[in-house]
């Protein structure tokens, strides 16, 4: 059977070597001809022996997905459709296609679950993306940050976000340090106690609510992993985290969770957890019920937080004309739970 190269991180790519009878070595070099330099074609991979190179061709590939439609925004945000098969789209960087966690204001959430991306999926979007930005520079690679704020709850699909976590941060491969590269979690407690274990990399909690009832509502997940257990787990993630502080995100909804009061309420809420607070207008989409904070209450409410000596800032919404911004990444998934549509309201329309 024919293997995706780029389905390994390090170790797996070791251990596939040693089972063709080939050096650690060899591996590594491989490794870093695909993710170092972005080649894909194993006669390009020129310090290999030619015997290694055919029996590579016979065994494997290097394949990332195709990126089947590149949109550049007015403001320059950038969006790549990758294709995953079976009619699915997604952006860069997503894990899954879809999302089973039902989010009430997300459009990826609205459109069901489809399936959790492969690890050459996941790490082929940064493959993609440098090879669009023609960022591979002799060593020198153009991106520096990456965000797992993509389609999909990255924790969800944990088998495969870790080893495509470890290729970004190896240095044979993206060698990106650990603090520009951030999870972001809706807050599924256990898997974060083993990301802080597996790999702790910087982490985002899409908090969004300052209480169970509300984020009950907004973040479904939270009947199951409620606020006490989630600041609980934020502390225990910090004791390893290469960064000394969470992020906390919060999509400012008018007349939802956007008031003073909600505000203070957040205050107490994360005492004892060090965070930044990063406040995200809300992005509209076809069928959601929720409106944008106007801009003069976001600034309100982050200066409550201000003043409160929490770092805040808020999002700059980006790409919304291309439907680039967050919680607008939605491709045409087939959903594959037999969910009923949202709590708050069904959604009318899925954007092609
Ligand atoms: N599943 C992960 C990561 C992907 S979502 C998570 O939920 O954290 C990335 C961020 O965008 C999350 O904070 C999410 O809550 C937020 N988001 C989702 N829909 C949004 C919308 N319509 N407007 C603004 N932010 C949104
Ligand atoms: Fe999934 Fe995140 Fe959207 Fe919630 S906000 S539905 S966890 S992608």
């Amino acid at each position: 059977m024919t293997v995706n190269l780029l389905d390994f991180d390090a170790d797996g790519l070791t251990a596939w070597f040693a089972e063709q009878g080939e050096k650690p070595f060899r591996a590594r070099q491989v490794l870093r001809w695909m993710h170092r330099s972005g080649v894909a074609d194993f006669d390009a991979m020129t310090d290999i022996a030619k015997s290694l190179r055919e029996k590579l061709r016979a065994r494997a590939v290097v394949a990332p997905p195709a990126v089947v439609s590149d949109k550049l925004s007015d403001d320059g945000t950038r969006k790549f459709l990758i294709d995953v098969g079976n009619g699915n789209a997604v952006l860069c960087i997503s894990t899954q296609a879809g999302c089973a966690l039902d989010c009430a204001f997300c459009s990826t959430g609205k459109q069901g679950f489809n399936r959790n991306l492969t690890v050459a999926e996941i790490i082929g979007q940064l493959w993609q993306a440098n090879a669009a930005l023609g960022a591979v520079h002799g060593d020198e690679r153009v991106i520096s940050n990456v965000v797992m704020m993509g389609m999909g709850e990255p924790l969800a699909n944990y088998e495969n976000t870790i080893p495509a976590l470890r290729l970004m941060l190896d240095d044979h491969a993206y060698g990106l340090s650990r603090r520009r590269v951030t999870v972001s979690t809706s807050g599924l407690v256990p898997a974060m106690d083993r990301l802080r274990e597996d790999c702790p990399v910087a982490l985002a909690v899409s908090l969004h609510a300052p209480n169970d009832t509300l984020r009950d509502e907004l973040v479904p997940i939270n009947q199951k992993y409620p606020l006490r257990m989630l600041m609980a787990a934020c502390q225990r993630y910090l004791e390893k985290a290469p960064r000394d502080f969470v992020t906390f995100e919060y999509t400012m909804m008018a007349g939802i969770n956007d008031s003073d009061a909600h505000a203070r309420e957040l205050l107490a809420l994360v005492r004892d957890v060090p965070c930044k607070f990063n406040l995200i207008p809300f992005n509209p989409f076809p069928g959601s019920p929720f409106r944008r904070s106007p801009m003069d209450r976001v600034r309100r409410f982050g200066d409550i937080l201000l003043q409160a000596g929490i770092v805040t800032t808020t999002r700059k919404t980006r790409g919304d004309d291309i439907d680039a911004a967050c919680g607008q990444l939605a491709g045409q998934v087939q959903d594959k739970t037999r969910r009923t549509a949202g709590r708050i309201v069904p959604i009318q329309e899925i954007r092609p």
